[in-house]
Parts: structure tokens; sequence; C-alpha cells
């Protein structure tokens, strides 16, 4: 169980998110989406959810992946968003779109994105506001860089993403229910985690920004989670800490038992 659940961290109900990527035709994630609910039916037939469970799905497998959750208690997700809500913008989806299929979440600023697809802080910002707009509960990644890492300036990358994201958003137009995911980008899909100590420490950070961008009351609220090569035999490291709320879990959410495993690690 996660220790200090009468402090401030009762306030946070734990949320394990499963990133399929480009994983999964739609039949293919219907079925691996009725494994994850079978494997956690005991958990969701409580009366008090004891954490919260997104899978998040390719574009193209949303239709199929929502119509297996229904009424399971396991919410869906979507990978990333366009800020605008309709025109002219070829091979984008928007909110309104993601809403009309289901969609309760979506990943923002994904390190992949970033890193391949040319997303900026100036672009995640924008996604940022249409999710709050349309009151879509987006999980904000942030991360550095193994380069960054050595030459000693996470501090200074994560700081500036946070702050390109939210500075000026205000309490008043935060999106609803925001998670802010920190994934060190040289532990995604490497199969090299963080130490739990050295998550724990950023995560610190991250909920320290959030009370100067958006105020203590929401910075209290919101979930930092912890992404990166993330496995049942190494989620202790990270569900013990006090400021990691949960898990952007990649590789291992494609696996119904492991990602099981990992969110009954933080079932409260
Ligand atoms: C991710 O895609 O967000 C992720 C953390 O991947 P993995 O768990 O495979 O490292």
């Amino acid at each position: 169980m996660i220790p200090d659940a009468t402090g401030p961290r009762a306030l946070r109900r734990p949320l394990v998110a499963g990133n399929w990527k480009m994983h999964g035709l739609s039949a293919e994630g219907a079925a691996l989406a009725g494994r994850v609910t079978g494997v956690l039916a005991d958990l969701f037939s409580a009366r008090d959810r004891p954490v919260d469970v997104v899978l998040c799905p390719p574009f193209t497998g949303l239709q199929e992946v929502g119509r297996a959750v229904a009424g399971s208690g396991v919410f869906l997700g979507a990978q990333n968003v366009h800020w605008e809500d309709k025109g002219a913008f070829t091979g984008e989806i928007s909110a309104p779109m993601l809403l009309d299929l289901g969609c309760e979440y979506v990943i923002i600023g994904h390190s992949e994105r970033r890193q391949h697809f040319g997303e900026t802080d100036a672009s995640v910002r924008r996604r940022l506001a249409a999710a709050a707009r349309h009151n879509l509960r987006p999980i904000l990644c942030v991360g550095e860089t193994w380069e960054e890492r050595e030459a000693g300036r996470t501090v200074e990358r994560v700081t500036a993403q946070l702050h390109g994201a939210l500075e000026g958003l205000g309490r008043e137009t935060a999106p609803t229910g925001l998670a802010v995911a920190y994934e060190p980008v040289w532990a995604i899909g490497t199969g090299r985690a963080a130490r739990g100590t050295d998550a724990q420490e950023v995560a610190a950070l991250i909920r320290r920004l959030l009370g100067d961008l958006l105020g203590p009351e929401l910075a209290v609220r919101t979930r930092v989670l912890y992404g990166g090569s993330v496995k049942p035999d190494n989620i202790d490291e990270f569900a013990g800490q006090a400021d990691i709320d949960g898990a952007l879990v990649g590789g291992a959410s494609l696996d119904a038992e492991a990602f099981g495993a990992i969110v009954r690690r933080f079932a409260r």
C-alpha cells in the first residue's frame, strides 16, 4: 500500500495509464482491453475506485477499445490532440473528435512526439489549452535526454518544459484533471528505468513548479506520474515515493498481466 495515505497524498487518487503507441489493430486492441478489464475486475467492483486506469490505444483503436472498456471503470485516452476544433489540418484529430469516441484523457507532449514529429513547448501548450477547453484530462509529458542529464541540466529542462506548457494559463484556465508524467527520454523503451529516488526528486520539483504556476491547491491535487521502462519488477521503486502518484506505462501495458500488476501496486 502507498504510504502517507492520510496526508496530501490522500487528495490524489493514483493514476496508471497505458500508452500502446502504434501497436495493435482495432480487434487486437479490443481483445487486450478485455483482458485488462478482466484482470482488474475485482479492483473496480469496489465502491470507491482505488486507482484510475486509462488505456491509450492508437486513434484507429479508440472506438473498439472504448466499447471494450464501457462500464468497466477503465477510462479511454488518446495519444495526442490538435489545438483547433476543426479545419484544414490534414491528418490531425481534434478534442471534439476524441470526446465523440468516449475519450476522457489525452497524452500531450510525449517525447516521441517531440523527438520525431517536431512538437515544441509552444505546440504542447496549444494542445493543452484545447484539452482544457473541452474538459479532456491531459497527461502532460516532460523529461530530459541523457545528454541533458549528463550535463546536469535535468532541472533546467523540466522547468523549461513545464513553464512552456503552463505559464500564464492560471488556475481558471488550467486543464481539469491535469496529470504530469515525468518521463526521462533515456528511460523510455530502453529497459533502463530511472532510480526511484531520482524520479522522486524530479516529481517533487514538478510539484513545486506547479505550485508557482497554478497555485498550491492545484499543485497538491495534480497527479505526478513516472514513466520510462516501468515493469512489475521495478514498480516498487516508484510506488513508494511521496510525490509519485502513478505511472505512464509503454511496453508493459501491452501485456494485461504485467499492466495489471503495476496497477495493483498503486491501488490504495
Ligand atoms: C512511454 O511510452 O510513455 C513509456 C514510458 O514507454 P516504456 O514504458 O516502454 O518505457
